[in-house]
């Protein structure tokens, strides 16, 4: 997954993590400089993605609580990267992918 990572017009010192879906859709969450909290957005074909430190705590423990409601969604791939901020740290974005996808 290609990640854009864009500073916000509206909001000082928070970035927009975001990527363009397969399904068409551009999910996106923020991240605030400094900030430990992680935020995390989900899209309609079954994506979710989730930014901050513990970012791949809080993705496991999402996934760990929705294996009956995502059953047809076969599974998810998990992988995270670090991207860079523009305040001299890496912020981590960890994300799922299923292996059926829903419809958009
Ligand atoms: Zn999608
Ligand atoms: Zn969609």
């Amino acid at each position: 997954m290609e990640f854009i990572v864009r500073e916000m017009s509206s909001k000082p010192d928070t970035i927009y993590v975001r990527y363009d879906c397969a399904c068409g859709c551009k999910p996106g969450v923020e991240h605030q400089k400094g900030s430990d909290e992680v935020e995390h957005e989900g899209c309609c074909c079954g994506n979710v993605h989730f930014v901050g430190r513990g970012a791949r705590q809080e993705l496991d423990r999402y996934i760990a609580g929705r294996v009956a409601e995502d059953m047809e969604l076969g599974g998810y791939n998990i992988a995270e990267e670090q991207l860079a901020t523009p305040w001299g740290y890496s912020v981590t974005v960890a994300y799922a992918t299923p292996a059926k996808p829903r419809a958009h």
